[in-house]
């Protein structure tokens, strides 16, 4: 199934089951795009972009955005009971990421409608006007753990500057955005405006990312991917966005309320299975409250109530797919191989589907790969430390710099620590939430740009400079020889 140019068509490329990962179940069998159909989309957003009027009026766009969230909102039980279905994540858990989403559409239609263009008067005469526009035809391109949310956080402030887009989901879980394109095909933008294009990295990712016609490509996913891309990007200077993988620490310290540290601890690390770019998959704890954090946090994870994620008190679902499953597992022997003890967890649970019950590893050494490396599962270490400079080093030494947390009664202190932290995205006494109008992206080897927020428009514009002169007066300059 693809979208291009306004219609449906039959995928030509390879023919994918998407599996239910709660009981491995084929749900449908997916036709992908093949590469040529990947050029007819961009062909489509180019043919769009060039000429329709999309990018020059916002007052559609903005329209669009606005409709596009409604009808998303009416149909809001239904994306998220798709959104479980494909990943396994907790039915709430979805339900929060559709209504995450709404918010982000009408969030970037409120911000174009309140844009104003920058000008500047000038003592030479000249008036100055500063100018968002937008870069032309947009490759966005999301992994599989929130697809329909991740897919919006590009797609809303895409659309919103007069882009063009061609949308690639994750090959694992292309099922809610086929159900969006749905929803957008209903609001009848201009054809080629939004293309949907479902395969793999290859050939319909690199095809997009390749394309002399594509001038932004909007990417989240794996570091090693992320870097492929960023190298490809280069070679005609594409404007590249890159929303990374992560080794985020939370650190406790010794005057935090421990009760509310455990059930964080446990929001941070395990929400959405650990697979989060941002889970807290490294928990450093002051020494004095070590022991009884370790103790506590281990005794509620053995009732964490693990199962069929439609089941409304499901606190965690089953990992994606079950390759993903043997790499965390793998992650789980290496970590035992370095030395690291296993207090709790890493063991499959169920005959059918991809379940794991979450793993603690304590005793563990900084150089470890299990505490350098991103796992992406439902893995976290636990590291003792005794004074907030030791914190501090530990937190700063992995490649990444997504996120980070940091609980402590004292707030003068954490923000202090806070400062010093090399992350995108600090929580103090809290974790996870995502602010629509707060920048999301990542330090270090975990990304280049922001999404969310203004800078999340601003990855999808280039500015413009237009100086302009009432009167035209020659100024004089080449005057003498007359
Ligand atoms: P991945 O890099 O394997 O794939 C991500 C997307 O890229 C998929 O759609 C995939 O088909 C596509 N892709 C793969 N190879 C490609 C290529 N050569 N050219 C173009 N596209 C290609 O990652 P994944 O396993 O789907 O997702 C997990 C990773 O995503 C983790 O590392 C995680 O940290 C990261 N992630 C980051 C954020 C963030 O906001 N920083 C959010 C979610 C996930």
């Amino acid at each position: 199934m693809i979208y291009v140019n306004g219609k449906w068509s039959k995928g030509e490329g390879k023919k994918r089951p998407v599996i239910n990962p709660a009981n491995e179940e084929i749900i449908i069998e997916i036709n992908e795009a093949s590469q040529q159909q990947a050029v007819e989309a961009i062909q489509a957003a180019r043919h769009a972009f060039q000429y329709t009027d999309w990018p020059f009026n916002p007052a559609k766009r903005i329209a669009a955005l606005r409709q596009l969230a409604d009808l998303l909102e009416q149909n809001a039980e239904t994306f998220a009971s798709i959104e479980t279905l494909n990943t396994g994540k907790p039915i709430r858990e979805s339900r929060l990421d559709v209504s995450d989403s709404i918010q982000c559409l009408r969030y970037y239609a409120d911000f174009v409608e309140q844009r104003a263009i920058e000008e500047i008067k000038r003592t030479d005469g000249t008036t100055s006007k500063i100018i968002e526009e937008p870069i032309g035809v947009c490759a966005l391109i999301v992994p599989w753990n929130f697809p329909l949310l991740l897919g919006i956080w590009k797609l809303a402030p895409a659309l919103a500057a007069g882009n063009t887009v061609v949308f690639k989901p994750s090959e694992l879980t292309p099922l809610s955005f086929i159900e969006l394109t749905k929803l957008i095909d209903s609001i009848g933008l201009p054809p080629g405006v939004f293309n949907l294009v479902p395969g793999g990295g290859s050939p319909v990712g690199e095809t997009l990312v390749t394309h002399p016609d594509v001038e932004k490509i909007s990417f989240t996913g794996g570091t090693k991917t992320g870097r492929w891309i960023y190298e490809q990007g280069a070679r005609r200077l594409k404007r590249v966005s890159l929303e990374l993988g992560g080794k985020s620490p939370l650190l406790i310290f010794d005057d935090a309320d421990l009760a509310s540290t455990i059930e964080w601890a446990l929001f941070a690390s395990f929400f959405n299975q650990g697979e989060v770019c941002v889970a807290a998959s490294r928990i450093l704890v002051q020494r004095r409250v070590y022991d009884s954090f370790l103790d506590q946090l281990t005794q509620r994870l053995a009732s964490l109530r693990i199962g069929d994620p439609f089941a409304e008190h499901t606190e965690m679902g089953p990992l994606i797919s079950s390759s993903h499953l043997e790499k965390v597992e793998t992650y789980i022997q290496i970590g035992l191989q370095e030395g690291g003890v296993l207090l709790q967890g890493g063991k499959r649970m169920k005959e059918l589907g991809y379940y794991l019950t979450p793993a603690v590893f304590a005793h563990v050494r900084q150089d470890m790969r299990i505490v350098q490396e991103e796992i992406f599962g439902p893995v976290i270490t636990v590291q003792p430390f005794e004074h907030d400079e030791e914190a501090i080093k530990l937190a700063n030494d992995t490649i990444y710099g997504l996120a980070a947390g940091l609980f402590s009664r004292d707030l003068e202190r954490a923000e202090q620590i806070a400062g010093k932290l090399r992350a995108g995205t600090i929580w103090i006494n809290s974790y996870h939430t995502p602010y629509v109008d707060a920048p999301w992206g990542g330090l270090k080897q975990s990304g280049i740009g922001r999404e969310l927020g203004p800078q999340g428009f601003a990855a999808f514009t280039e500015t413009k400079h237009v100086n302009i002169s009432q009167h035209g007066k020659p100024l004089g300059w080449y005057s003498s020889h007359s």
